[in-house]
């Protein structure tokens, strides 16, 4: 599988967590300019590229306006060979949804959206710093269905400060009832120069501590499962289901994981356009300068407008392969892996493999390696040691 990403480097504000390249509207308001690179850039690529998957993602592409995104999704279509496309995702903020963007969205072709809910807790959503509020994410997530999305995923944070246990439960239960078909349930990161990371250092917020996380995050987890989800990777779940994709009569799809991160796991290739996106192809990894104004100089220019070229060596490739479909529970099926990779797991890093075996942490089943149960929360270190 090949998967295409879409940066939209534009967010009505700065979420107060988020280290993601974005501008908001005072810093930058030529909206034209930028969908006018885009349109240049998605114009470079190969002519025989026909990814399996589409990801709009940001910064906040429903922070454009409905003439905007179809003029996007114009582009799209005109330079992309889309035939083979099974899923085209958007991401989208509650706080910027209309019924006209999201028809303009699903007449354009978007057949899944991802919401960045985040959280039902008012009190969280402020600390946060998002531009909505809990009434606004449930009302963006009906006007969704209205508008004919039946692939939606739900984005909830776990281990906000201030949420007790039962909070962080009724935030899953919420999720459980409105029933979207996937859900990413990510830990909050402190990243470094954020808002949220100063009050933390500061002293002003108190993250929970490591046990207090993994009994919510075990809780929340068997509350979905209960609920009918599938734990298909650490941070996600999807309902299963059978049905046929709208417009196409070849693919099918079994259940509602998200195709485009599993390309990712799976260590698929893809391009990725716009200011930040990074792609990789054909063992090369680059990464467009995370600078909206010097994006669109290059690209104006007709220079391109990324830096720097990583070649990775076929052992690095199977390495990081292997870390990234290790975060699949189903594991990683080692004869795929290595007819992708050219390695056997077990010839790449077989001694720390075996002792992590030994200590619990990774399980062996028929042609499989999977983390243990008891080893989700404690994930990085056992990736560590095999990188
Ligand atoms: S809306 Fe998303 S990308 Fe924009 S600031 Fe908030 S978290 Fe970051």
């Amino acid at each position: 599988m090949t998967g295409l990403y879409i940066h939209v480097p534009l967010c009505i504000s700065r979420c107060r967590y988020c280290d993601f390249y974005k501008m908001t509207p005072d810093e930058w308001d030529n909206v034209a300019l930028f969908l006018h690179c885009l349109d240049v850039e998605l114009g470079r690529l190969p002519a025989d590229f026909a990814p399996d998957t589409v990801f709009i993602g940001g910064g906040t592409p429903t922070a454009l306006e409905p003439a905007d995104y179809a003029k996007m999704l114009e582009s799209i279509r005109r330079h992309i060979n889309l035939s083979n496309v099974v899923e085209f995702s958007s991401e989208a903020n509650p706080g910027t949804l209309t019924p006209e963007k999201l028809a303009a969205m699903r007449d354009g072709g978007i057949n899944r959206v991802s919401i960045g809910v985040q959280s039902f807790n008012d009190k969280a959503l402020r600390l946060l710093g998002r531009i909505h509020e809990s009434q606004e994410a449930i009302d963006g997530y009906y006007m969704l269905r209205e508008a004919g999305f039946d692939n939606v995923n739900i984005d909830l944070i776990q281990s906000i400060p201030g949420m007790t246990p039962a909070d962080i439960l009724a935030d899953a239960r919420m999720l459980a009832d409105l029933g979207p078909e996937h859900v990413s349930y990510y830990n909050l990161i402190y990243e470094p120069g954020t808002p949220m990371t100063h009050d933390r250092d500061a002293g002003r917020i108190s993250p929970p501590g490591d046990d207090e996380e993994a009994d919510n995050y075990f809780a929340v987890k068997a509350l979905l499962e209960e609920a009918g989800y599938g734990h298909y990777e650490i941070s996600n779940f999807a309902k299963n289901r059978t049905r046929r994709e709208a417009g196409s009569e070849r693919r099918q799809r079994s259940d509602n994981r998200c195709l485009h991160n599993v390309l990712y796991w799976q260590g698929g290739e893809y391009f990725g356009c716009g200011p930040s996106a990074h792609s990789h192809w054909r063992g090369r990894r680059f990464g467009n300068i995370p600078d909206l104004q010097a994006y669109c100089d290059r690209l104006q220019r007709d220079e391109r407008p990324f830096d720097e070229v990583e070649t990775l060596s076929f052992e690095e490739k199977a390495r990081e392969t292997l870390v990234m479909w290790l975060r699949m529970t189903e594991g990683v099926d080692l004869a795929r892996f290595e007819s992708l990779t050219g390695h056997h797991a077990d010839a790449l890093c077989g001694d720390a493999i075996k002792s992590m075996e030994e200590e619990g942490l990774l399980q062996r089943g028929e042609n499989r390696l999977a983390l243990s149960p008891e080893a989700l929360f404690v994930c990085n270190a056992v990736f560590s040691e095999l990188v």
